[in-house]
């Protein structure tokens, strides 16, 4: 069988099955890494609010009163009750060392307290708070969540909750805040694990689909050269044996295609009436033992026989008689050429015998025994019994040509004719 080109396989291939996988997988992925980024802000926000709420319970628990303000020297103070809130950094200090996330005390709208520092290491206070924060929160009197503030350069992910007076003014706020570059590490750290878990079930799948239809494709295509095989009349073709063996539909069909092989060579090769080779197939052979004697020297003898008055079956019993007969003679001498080479019909009730690899004498004994089993027997036809001959011609293969050899037999058997029949002549 010839071998198989990749042509276009590959393309196709890519085309059905690896771009879905690859789009399918960028897909999911994006959207997983989507909802997990976006959890993961919720997350980050609740827990701000959280810690917002355990700030206020704490500085309501350590310092009674109400939070008020009072204006000194020019500047502004924040008080919880007898406490001054100004320049106290003990629970804010205590909460960012335990937590890691940043808090920032506002009277009114400027920093009082907070762990906020500079790049020099000095604290943010007296800087004040931006307008939309001012805004919301301060003039608002609502707390709200931020996932972009700056402060000092710094992207926070922040929540600003409103601190009232005794009047339910709004006099200050509370900032609780986490670097975003923080939250977006831990993102990516998190997300890593989970893209290249998508980037390996990729591979994993298109691994296993080009192998899978890889297979499936070679099968077709190997199906389609033995049909482009047949098509050309190369009906001895043998076809792939692991393609015959798939369990499959595809096994089936193969299955189905040596027999339409078989069918074929039939039609082609053998005669339909004594299912012997026909005259076609039998020239064929003839070539073939040639061949081999010019190249090996390996020896073959043909022969050439006839029914004897076969005419006379015909016009005695019937057309439907002398083909029983055909095929009954056909049948004796396909059994006795088992081994020994080839019978073909060559026409009529003429038959060609070809033995293999023996000389004359040898065929010439066999072909004794080949008479004995045609004239030893009847035929029977239903209440009739016919008792068939046969004349043969016997030639051996010199090396010379196929026709001069064939003229040989054919001579051999007219003068058997001649000479009273049933004989072989040799
Ligand atoms: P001879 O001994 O000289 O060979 O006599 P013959 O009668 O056999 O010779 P002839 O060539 O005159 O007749 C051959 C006959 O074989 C004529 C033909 O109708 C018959 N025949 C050839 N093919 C078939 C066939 O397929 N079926 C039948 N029933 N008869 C066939
Ligand atoms: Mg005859
Ligand atoms: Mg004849």
């Amino acid at each position: 069988m010839k071998q198989l080109k990749g042509s276009g396989f590959f393309r196709v291939l890519f085309k059905m099955n690896v771009l879905p996988i690859i789009l399918l997988t960028i897909v999911i992925t994006t959207f997983s890494a989507m909802r997990f980024a976006a959890s993961m802000r919720i997350e980050t926000k609740n827990g701000l609010v959280d810690l917002s709420h355990t700030v206020v319970t704490l500085y309501d628990k350590l310092y009674e009163g109400d939070y008020h303000t009072e204006v000194k020297d020019g500047g502004i103070l924040l008080w919880k009750g007898d406490h001054l809130l100004n320049g106290d950094f003990e629970i804010p200090d205590s909460i960012k060392e335990r937590t890691g996330i940043d808090i920032t005390i506002f009277c009114r709208n400027t920093r009082v307290s907070t762990t906020i520092r500079k790049g020099n290491g000095e604290r943010v206070t007296g800087t004040i708070a931006n307008e939309t924060v001012v805004d919301d929160v301060l003039y608002g009197g609502h707390a709200q969540f931020y996932s972009s503030t700056m402060v000092e350069g710094v992207r926070y992910f922040s929540y600003y909750e409103p601190l009232f007076d005794a009047k339910g003014v709004c006099i200050g706020m509370i900032f609780v805040g986490k670097p975003s570059a923080e939250v977006e590490g831990l993102l990516r750290s998190s997300l890593s694990p989970i893209i290249l878990f998508g980037l390996l079930t990729m591979l994993i799948a298109c691994f296993v689909t080009i192998r899978f239809s890889g297979r499936l494709v070679n099968a077709i295509r190997k199906m389609e050269l033995f049909l482009v095989g047949i098509e050309r009349g190369e009906l001895h073709e043998e076809f792939d044996q692991e393609v015959l063996e798939r369990k499959d539909e595809l096994g089936e069909m193969s299955r189905y295609l040596i027999k339409m092989q078989q069918s074929l060579q039939k039609l082609v090769e053998q005669d339909l009436l004594t299912g012997l080779y026909n005259r076609r197939s039998g020239e064929k052979i003839l070539k073939h033992v040639c061949e081999d004697y010019a190249k090996h020297g390996t020896p073959f003898c043909v022969a050439i026989g006839d029914v004897d008055h076969f005419k006379n079956v015909n016009d005695t019993y019937g057309h439907e008689c002398g083909d029983v007969a055909l095929t009954e003679l056909s049948a004796r001498m396909k059994e006795h050429m088992r081994g020994h080479g080839f019978v073909a019909r060559w026409g009529g009730e003429e038959m060609l015998l070809v033995y293999n690899g023996i000389h004359l004498d040898r065929a010439a004994s066999f072909m004794q025994e080949l008479l004995e089993a045609i004239r030893s027997k009847p035929i029977v036809y239903g209440d009739v019994e016919l008792n068939i001959t046969m004349t043969f011609g016997l030639a051996e293969g010199n090396g010379g040509k196929i026709e001069h050899i064939v003229r040989d037999a054919d001579e051999k058997l007219y003068r058997g004719k001649n000479s009273g029949r049933n004989q072989i002549v040799v």
